[in-house]
């Protein structure tokens, strides 16, 4: 595996694998990499002639009282973890390579759908990540990248800006890899306490129970709502922030589960901001020569 630490080198290399006609697979991360991250460094592998991972923790992502100075570094072992993924390529620019002048000019905007759930509590996020992953898949030249359903509005946001902007990559969702006893596996759990840690699991725990309700027929999000507020009431490490459901494509907020949705949470453990978020499928309807026969039953 080659680490480059400026655009420039990881082009020289790049631009060569191209015009080899070689297919290239990328995954922007922040570090701290965790199996999560390897399902997609894996499937990248899979998929590609090349695979780059890039390691960059985002300032223009994170608002003015987030992680961003504490945000968990280790670049020694993350490059262990890739380079025995199969990774080839390593991109890991200081703060200076990607914001030569502090501040950009141009931002991408991502309007309404960077506005509900993680938008509603921080502001210019997707904004910030919407304008990093362009510059990452500009300076990669990419052909597929991957992201994790993990952050799932961000990966509709992704899909929405390559979409909008006639961007040539492919956008690849996977899956949320969890530990075993559910708590979604991420980089923040290394911030929690051994008693935040236990608690962690009611989490998933909820939205499971949420999802089980849908299956079996709730359609009402504020249902939906109360039956995981009440779970996580009683978990006292646990303060719930937000739990909306949206549509799983266009995250339009949803008061009803009528379509494949998304019930996505953040709470906090302590100071430690946990998202976690499931796919809801609505409970399917009768067939309507069933409900026919129903009535004439009745
Ligand atoms: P991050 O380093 O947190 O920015 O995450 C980098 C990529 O890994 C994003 O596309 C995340 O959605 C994805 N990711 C993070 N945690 C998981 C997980 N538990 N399962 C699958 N993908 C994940």
């Amino acid at each position: 595996m080659q680490t480059h630490t400026s655009a420039g080198s990881l082009a020289v290399v790049l631009t060569a694998e191209r015009r080899a006609g070689r297919r290239i697979g990328f995954v922007p991360t922040m570090g701290a990499l965790h199996e999560g991250h390897l399902t997609l460094v894996r499937r990248a592998r899979a998929d590609n002639d090349v695979v780059v991972v890039s390691i960059f923790v985002n300032p223009l992502q994170f608002g003015p009282t987030e992680d961003f100075e504490r945000y968990p570094r280790d670049l020694a072992a993350d490059a262990r973890l890739l380079a025995g993924a199969g990774v080839d390529h390593l991109f890991t620019p200081p703060v200076a390579e990607m914001y030569p002048e502090g501040a950009l000019a141009t931002r991408i905007e991502v309007g309404r759908i960077g506005e509900v759930g993680e938008g509603r509590y921080r502001p210019g996020f997707f904004s910030g990540v919407a304008t990093v992953c362009v510059k990452l898949f500009n300076i990669v030249g990419v052909d597929r990248a991957y992201f994790g359903q993990k952050d799932a509005q961000q990966l509709a946001v992704i899909r929405r800006l390559a979409a909008d902007l006639n961007l040539t990559v492919t956008i690849v969702g996977c899956p949320t890899l969890r530990e075993p006893d559910g708590l979604a596996a991420s980089s923040r759990n290394a911030y929690l306490t051994p008693q935040q840690r236990a608690a962690a699991p009611a989490l998933a725990g909820a939205l499971r129970a949420a999802q089980d309700a849908v299956a079996s027929g709730e359609g009402s999000v504020a249902a939906l709502r109360a039956l995981v507020s009440d779970r996580l009431a009683a978990e006292p490490q646990l303060a719930l922030q937000y739990v909306d459901a949206f549509d799983a494509s266009t995250f339009a907020p949803l008061e009803r589960i009528e379509r494949p949705a998304v019930l996505a949470l953040a709470a906090f453990a302590g100071e430690t901001r946990l998202i976690d978020n499931v796919t809801l499928q609505p409970a399917t309807l009768p067939a309507s020569g069933d409900r026919q026969g129903i009535m004439v039953t009745l």
